[in-house]
């Protein structure tokens, strides 16, 4: 590499895609972020040095091969490098807008360490699987021979799609079964449209339809179709079911009206959108005061949600301090330009109210370091006060809650819920029942989008090999 090509980052700084003014962008539910143009993307890819120890794809759970693809970028290589990302990662336009790029590939670039701004890995990577969609790319799967296998993959998430695409690709059938009317879990239902715009997932759809991905939709496993049923059909089976159960704290006060949970507040608003339907009048929060209780990725989502549904006032409340919160510090940052109020070093106690809420009663913490690796929040006694509020949505996090069927068939879990898969002498991913692989949110417990389509992955991989070698013996 030239000197002149070397020192590219010097000159040309970090530059993300542009980005909607906030008075407009407030006021719909459209992405935030707009197309990289092509000359910049090339440019961008172009600050990349190739420094020889690649900590981008370390820190990126996908290993991808990311200097690679920026090299291809930067020589507009565009389909090229569309294919190299599809080896580690089925979903890079999805991974490259909503992964905290500040705490995985980009946190990690050497330029990021060096003070230079990181290279805009994120945004490169959506740009080109989204322009090479749009001009007719499709994965090559044309020297891809079916074995005679069927998987059914139950749970349309990330988890589930990153393993039908491995298996097609090894030539498994694979079809995937989901309760919802669309595809993607909580890349459709949870992640609202402002940061990832609901046609990516239909047109990943497409795409996935055309690799030869059969998909089974408003179809709930114990409810529409028997997990027994689905173990004699087909040759195994991977579960990928998420994790639903919302933590409320135990909160006094949470049943008044007007205390909702983060998800079904999310959900109306995406259903609203997706249908072209009326807002469901419970989660109206247009001129209201609204509180929102939680510092992570979801509690973020509920109040940019909140400030686009018309709300007068969105305070979010968060016990621990901005440099500890658990989500991307891009949304926040993102919130706070949108009107958001912070509240931190705050604990709710109760909420209060007669029937309906009128507000929030709060306690100051301070931080404490207890040995642990991270401060806990601890109650200033006598600092209790009110927040006033007309709404509070409960954005704690999330658990999960294995179905009876799971247990009838044998999966185990941990005492949270969590299903257990992998170890103990078995194939990666697998369960306690030898057909039956598991992955995402309901091994790891609410984790990320990522980290989800990592075990699909790993799952698809080990599933078509345990078949392989069936096929193999027999
Ligand atoms: P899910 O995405 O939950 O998919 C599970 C699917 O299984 C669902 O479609 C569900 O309908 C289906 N299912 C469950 N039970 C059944 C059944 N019995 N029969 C049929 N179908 C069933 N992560 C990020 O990386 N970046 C973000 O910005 C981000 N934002 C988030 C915002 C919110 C509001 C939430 C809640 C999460 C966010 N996450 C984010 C986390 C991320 O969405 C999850 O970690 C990821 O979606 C988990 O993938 P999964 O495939 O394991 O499960
Ligand atoms: Fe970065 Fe996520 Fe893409 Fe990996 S998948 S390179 S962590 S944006």
């Amino acid at each position: 590499m030239s000197d002149e090509s070397l020192f590219r980052f010097v000159d040309i700084p970090r530059q993300m895609p542009r980005r909607v003014p906030v008075k407009v962008r407030v006021m719909g539910h459209d992405e935030i972020y707009g197309d990289f143009l092509p000359d910049d993307a090339g440019e961008q890819a172009g600050r990349c040095i190739d420094c020889g120890n690649p900590y981008c794809e370390h820190a990126c759970p996908l290993h991808n091969y990311i200097p690679d693809w920026l090299k291809l970028v930067q020589d507009g290589h565009l389909t090229a490098a569309a294919e190299l990302m599809h080896q580690t990662n089925p979903l890079p336009e999805v991974c490259g807008r909503v992964c905290p790029q500040d705490r995985l590939c980009e946190g990690a670039c050497t330029l990021e360490q060096g003070d230079f701004g990181a290279v805009t890995i994120g945004g490169i990577e959506r740009w080109v699987t989204d322009q090479a969609i749009r001009q007719g790319w499709r994965p090559d799967l044309s020297r891809v021979r079916s074995i005679g296998r069927r998987v059914a993959v139950i749970g349309a998430g990330p988890a589930g799609l990153a393993c039908a695409d491995v298996l097609v690709r090894h030539g498994v059938e694979a079809h995937v079964f989901d309760r919802h009317e669309e595809i993607g879990g909580l890349l459709t239902f949870g992640i609202p449209p402002f940061k990832l715009d609901k046609h990516v997932i239909r047109q990943r759809r497409r795409v996935l339809e055309d690799m030869g991905v059969h998909f089974h939709l408003n179809t709930e496993i114990g409810i529409h179709r028997r997990f027994d049923d689905l173990l004699n059909d087909f040759d195994a089976v991977f579960l990928g079911t998420g994790a639903y159960r919302a933590i409320d704290g135990e909160l006094p006060g949470r049943d008044l009206h007007g205390v909702h949970a983060a998800l079904p507040f999310l959900i109306a608003n995406v259903r609203r959108i997706l249908h072209h339907q009326p807002l469901d009048p419970r989660f109206d929060v247009a001129g209201k005061r609204v509180v929102v209780l939680g510092g992570g990725d979801t509690g973020m989502d509920c109040v940019r949600t909140a400030i686009r549904l018309g709300a007068s006032e969105v305070s979010c409340v968060y016990r621990r301090d901005e440099a500890n919160m658990p989500g991307s510090r891009r949304e926040v940052q993102n919130a706070r330009e949108e009107g958001v109020n912070f509240l931190f070093h705050r604990q709710p106690l109760r909420i209060v109210g007669d029937t309906q809420v009128e507000g929030v009663d709060l306690v100051e913490t301070k931080l404490v370091d207890d040995g642990s690796g991270r401060a806990r929040p601890q109650n200033v006694l006598g600092s209790e006060k009110v927040l006033a509020a007309d709404v509070v949505i409960i954005a704690f996090g999330f658990q999960v809650d294995p179905a009876e069927w799971m247990d009838q068939a044998g999966i185990e879990h941990l005492a949270s819920g969590r299903t257990i898969a992998g170890g103990d002498g078995r194939l990666p991913h697998q369960t306690a029942h030898p057909r039956v692989f598991a992955g995402g949110d309901m091994v790891r417990g609410a984790d990320l989008v990522v980290r989800a389509v990592l075990d699909g992955r790993e799952a698809g991989h080990a599933m078509a090999r345990m078949l392989r070698a069936e096929l193999q013996a027999a």
